[in-house]
């Protein structure tokens, strides 16, 4: 039976209802016809998940000031950041915050009734001095707040939203210099019929791709599909191997402990009880940017002194903070710990590992959210990304923690101000069913396949060799490892079938195609970080320990030909009054 395919024209097409996608509609609507599209209920976006908080120089509870949350990001970025994007970010972040709060949002106060503000990871005052309390929170819920407040804003404005419509392709029109995207072909999940949207603008904000990892703080449906998409239409990625890994998850498990609770006061011991972070970062301590305490965690099992019967992991104390403070402050992570271990946080020290997180990577733009399609800088016209699955680049090597939240309200707002603009001043494009037709055959191919390959093997075999080879720490050898097995999975792909033939929330199906987008970004991760021979940030080689400014301090674009090759060029990271220094802390 042949699918159904329903046409619908709009000015301004959002895809993603988390933080970027939401705050991008609040500021298109009302100026154009918009829709969004999410494959998830908006309020089910992983930004929801967020727990720790939201950085701004506020200065509410300590001297501070946006230049020295600029010099932090930097520096945290291991110099991979773009300055003057950094330097947009933090001046910006005050305005951000001080929004959110006339939104309504239930920020944590202090006894004065201002927004409290708590410390994390890499944030300092005067530049590497001391950690400063910068991070703007909601007990450990900060995410859910932004997410729920965002999503009221949109409902009072009459946002157009189409849940659970799954973007399968993108649209462009027009050859050379007048190639413009022209809208997005979708899959609505509740009836299997598929959905034409021609749209003068379109703006990705579908979030992260950590799905891609078998040990991982990201829920499943975070599988770089606008990434994908883009990536498998000819369009490059930016610094995919720069992939975060966030020091405390749950043992075995990945859930996220958030960085919230060693910025009140938790400390991280090995096997033997010490804290180890002394010796890694004497002034800041556990308080370190992730990339040191990922890596100093890793260092501690791989020289013996784990704990647990293998070794294999080591402790989050909280045992010495207070009961009250744990209930007030981190409710919500203590739960999990409960939940899911079986332990009580207040007595006894929480088993963790470093768990993946946070794509640095990923579509590139400029500051206003526009898509560059190549080392120059060249904008695509009417195509947009802002929030993780975008990279400007402002956390460069390795994001501070709180940066995300951040990044996804201040660029989802510039980049809606942006969309808005470009499509009062363009006519509509010219897009008719016809757009679907590749979709169409894809599914249809797909549902007739008797080829065998299942999705959930092959997935499981992806993530096995991510997680093995490709994470904290990499070698020449350990990436080879990771793409033979990339390479074997994406031909066993070509012959990948499903059990259900139906088109009522078929996930056999989605989940094929969101397989599709994680072993070509994989791919793309693993392409990236064998050919670069330095070590920065999150992307350490063992053998090539180094940061290497001379040959390295750039940017890294993948491109993907019709034959799922990747081919690698570079530009320039843009500088600013910050000069690369050793990264001590
Ligand atoms: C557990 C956890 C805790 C975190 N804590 C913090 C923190 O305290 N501070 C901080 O700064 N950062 C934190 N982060 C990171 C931060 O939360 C995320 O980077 C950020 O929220 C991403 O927001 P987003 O809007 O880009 O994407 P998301 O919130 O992930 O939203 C993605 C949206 O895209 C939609 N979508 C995806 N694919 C499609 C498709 N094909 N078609 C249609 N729609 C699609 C989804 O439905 C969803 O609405 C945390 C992350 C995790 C996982």
């Amino acid at each position: 039976m042949s699918l159904n395919v329903h046409f619908h024209s709009y000015d301004a097409v959002i895809v993603g209802a988390g933080g970027a996608g939401l705050r991008a509609a609040i500021e298109v609507s009302g100026k154009c016809r918009t829709a969004v599209l999410t494959k998830l209920y908006p309020t089910r976006s992983h930004t929801g998940a967020a727990q720790g908080g939201m950085c701004a120089a506020l200065a509410n509870v300590e001297e501070d000031y946006w230049e020295w949350h600029a010099f932090d990001t930097v520096k945290g970025s291991d110099y991979l950041g773009d300055q003057p994007a950094i330097d947009i970010m933090c001046q910006e972040a005050i305005d951000a915050v001080i929004d959110l709060e006339h939104f309504g949002l239930a920020f944590s106060r202090t006894p004065q009734g201002k927004i409290d503000q708590r410390r994390f990871g890499g944030h300092t005052r005067n530049h590497g001095e001391a950690p400063v309390r910068r991070s703007c929170y909601a007990a450990d819920r900060t995410g859910h707040m932004i997410l729920q407040t965002l999503y009221q804003q949109c409902v009072a404005r009459d946002v157009n939203f189409f849940n659970e419509f799954q973007v399968f392709d993108v649209i462009f029109e027009g050859e050379g210099t007048e190639r413009r995207c022209a809208g997005v072909v979708a899959y609505e999940l509740a009836t299997g019929d598929l959905h034409v949207f021609a749209s003068k603008g379109v703006l990705f904000a579908t979030g992260g791709f950590g799905k891609m990892f078998r040990i991982s703080s990201n829920a499943h449906t975070l599988t770089g599909d606008g990434p994908g998409v883009l990536f498998q239409n000819g369009l490059p990625m930016e610094d995919l191997e720069f992939y975060q890994f966030h020091p405390t998850g749950i043992y075995g498990l990945g859930i996220l402990l958030t960085e919230g609770a060693r910025g009140e006061g938790g400390i991280l011991r090995n096997g033997l009880g010490e804290r180890f972070m002394e010796r890694v970062a004497p002034t800041v301590k556990d308080l370190a940017p992730r990339d040191m305490v990922s890596r100093a965690i890793h260092a501690e099992i791989k020289e013996g002194r784990g704990a647990g019967p293998d070794k294999d992991y080591v402790y989050l104390d909280l045992t010495h903070l207070p009961p009250e403070q744990i209930d007030a402050k981190l409710p919500d992570i203590t739960g999990f710990v409960r939940t899911y271990l079986g332990i009580e946080p207040k007595k006894d020290p929480i088993p963790i590992q470093p768990t993946a997180h946070y794509a640095m990577g990923g579509i590139p733009t400029n500051v206003n959210a526009e898509v560059v399609i190549d080392t120059n800088n060249t904008v695509m016209p009417g195509l947009y990304a802002a929030g993780e699955c975008a990279c400007v680049s402002v956390h460069g090597a390795n994001r501070l923690g709180t940066n995300s939240l951040l990044d996804i309200v201040v660029f989802g707002r510039r980049g809606g101000r942006a969309m808005a603009e470009y499509v009062s001043s363009v006519g509509h494009p010219d897009v008719t069913k016809a757009a679907a037709d590749k979709v169409r055959d894809h599914i249809e191919r797909l549902k007739s396949s008797k080829g065998g390959e299942k999705v959930a093997e092959l997935r499981t075999a992806l993530q096995e060799t991510m997680t093995r080879n490709a994470s904290v720490v990499r070698t020449e050898e350990s990436l080879k490892e990771a793409k033979a097995t990339i390479d074997d999975l994406r031909k066993r792909y070509e012959s990948i079938s499903i059990d259900d033939k139906g088109s009522v929330f078929n996930s056999d199906l989605t989940e094929a195609l969101e397989l599709s987008h994680l072993l070509d970004l994989a791919n793309g991760l693993v392409v990236g970080a064998m050919a670069r021979q330095e070590s920065r940030g999150a992307h350490w080689r063992d053998d090539f320990p180094v940061r290497d400014d001379v040959k390295w301090m750039k940017h890294t674009f993948a491109h993907q030909d019709a034959e799922g090759n990747v081919t690698l060029d570079y530009k320039d990271v843009v500088g600013g009054k910050y000069q690369p220094m050793e990264r001590k802390y």
